[in-house]
């Protein structure tokens, strides 16, 4: 009998001889969970379909962007229209004003932006724009929260030093993150201390206002306007990293959400309709001190790709409808209902902690609350991996590590929520075992 997935352990063991690790970026590799990922033929709406030709539904979303679920329609047309004019031109075009109208139209803080290619460009511009307007070099980071590949924000709490970063991969020298300083999330003391430790000398606060890579931590009560206050107090600007919940949590952010503006807005993901993709965007005053109206300098080749403009403004459009939020929430709502209901039927109901901000959620495997780094890596990681294959074997695909966040897309229909609920029933059992 051949495998349920021969195809795809066919397809890694070649991807493994040209591509690192087989996979093109490093969660995709199941390193977390062990086994071998499938290899994605197609997708369309809350579905996926591999190479074998099992098909899943679907909780990645390609890590947020897919909101309107996969291939939508509007998307595809948009894509395709955009593509057959020409796929980049390195000269300015309508459709990128139409974007960033959309995006200065609905994100409070936001009257200008300038687009890249990636969220990592996205976070790099913004900090580079903190410190010119600033002229001071700290940046305050949180740990557990991720802003993309580069140098300085690569760093996490290897020790207990919150006073100076450490960079957590080999090849990110010392200096480069030197200036980047470490407290712990949700905790406004330890923010403030950081704040006074440095202060004149800190041009920066960046903060995930939802934690989403650390599984999903919200913000508590009061924790982003006191981080608003705090960077008020010092001169400082606040850097709101919403490239996951940028048109996730709602059309304004967390930023309308939780009604608190930062200085600085990053975007990326869901702007882009699955296209790369990242924008940072905020007061004109901050913004023209970018080139070329200003002496911060950045450029981008493929930055304001027409397609990825075209699949953006198409994606802005449908999410500026009637209802979606609230029937994204109420989806979502019901399906971590479910699931709670799942985690007690397995005997779990004291054992798990699942955080839910609109559609994007959490299952951890540890009583919580999970509210910073430091509970959310109390979870038993065993028990997600254990949870993670039952659900894949039962048709369910859930990012594959603890520390990611599942969506919920406006394509996810009642029957899919109910097939995941179902699911869950037994895989939660799976999970339970290792948690005895
Ligand atoms: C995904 C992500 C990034 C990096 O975006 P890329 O497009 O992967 O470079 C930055 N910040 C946050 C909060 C993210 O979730």
């Amino acid at each position: 009998m051949t495998a349920r997935n021969a195809k795809s352990q066919a397809a890694f063991e070649r991807a493994g001889k040209v591509l690192v690790g087989g996979v093109n970026s490093p969660v995709r590799s199941f390193a977390a969970v062990g086994g071998t990922p499938p290899f994605i033929a197609k997708a369309a709406g809350a579905h996926v379909t591999d190479i074998d030709g099992n098909t899943y539904i679907d909780y990645v979303a390609s890590y947020g962007p897919a909101i309107l679920g996969h291939a939508p329609e509007q998307v595809v047309t948009a894509i395709t229209k955009a593509a057959s004019r020409g796929t980049s031109f390195g000269a300015p075009t309508e459709v990128e004003v139409r974007l960033a109208e959309a995006i200065a139209a609905a994100v409070p803080s936001v009257e200008k932006v300038r687009f890249v290619s990636s969220g990592t460009e996205a976070v790099m511009t913004a900090v580079r724009l903190a410190r010119g307007a600033t002229g001071r070099d700290k940046v305050i980071k949180c740990i557990g929260c991720y802003h993309g590949h580069s140098d300085a924000m690569l760093v996490s709490a290897g020790s207990g030093a919150t006073t100076l970063g450490v960079p957590s991969s080999p090849g990110v020298p010392a200096g480069t993150t030197a200036d980047t300083v470490l407290v712990p999330y949700n905790d406004p003391a330890a923010a403030k201390a950081a704040m006074d430790r440095h202060a004149g000398a800190v041009a920066a606060m960046l903060v995930e206002p939802v934690a989403g890579n650390m599984g999903l931590v919200p913000p508590a009560e009061g924790y982003l306007a006191a981080l608003r206050e705090l960077c008020d107090r010092h001169g400082a600007l606040l850097i709101f990293d919403e490239v996951i919940t940028g048109f996730r949590v709602g059309l304004g952010g967390a930023q309308g959400l939780y009604n608190v503006r930062p200085d600085l807005t990053t975007l990326g993901k869901v702007i882009g309709g699955g296209m790369p993709i990242g924008a940072v965007g905020g007061p004109a005053e901050i913004m023209k001190l970018l080139a070329p109206e200003g002496p911060v300098y950045q450029a981008g080749t493929l930055s304001g790709n027409p397609v990825a403009m075209a699949a953006g403004a198409a994606v802005l459009e449908v999410l500026a409808g009637e209802g979606v939020y609230e029937g994204l929430a109420a989806r979502s709502a019901e399906l971590c209902e479910g699931l709670q209901r799942a985690a007690a039927g397995a005997g779990l109901a004291e054992k798990v902690c699942l955080n839910r901000v609109g559609s994007m959620f959490c299952l951890f495997f540890t009583p919580g609350p999970v509210k910073d780094y430091a509970s959310a890596t109390a979870s038993n990681t065993k028990a997600y991996a254990a949870w993670f294959h039952a659900m894949l074997d039962a048709g369910v695909y859930l990012p594959p590590g603890q520390f990611e966040t599942c969506f919920l897309s406006a394509a996810h229909a009642a029957p899919d929520i109910q097939a995941t609920i179902q699911a869950a029933g037994g895989a939660l059992k799976a999970a339970a075992n290792l948690m005895a």
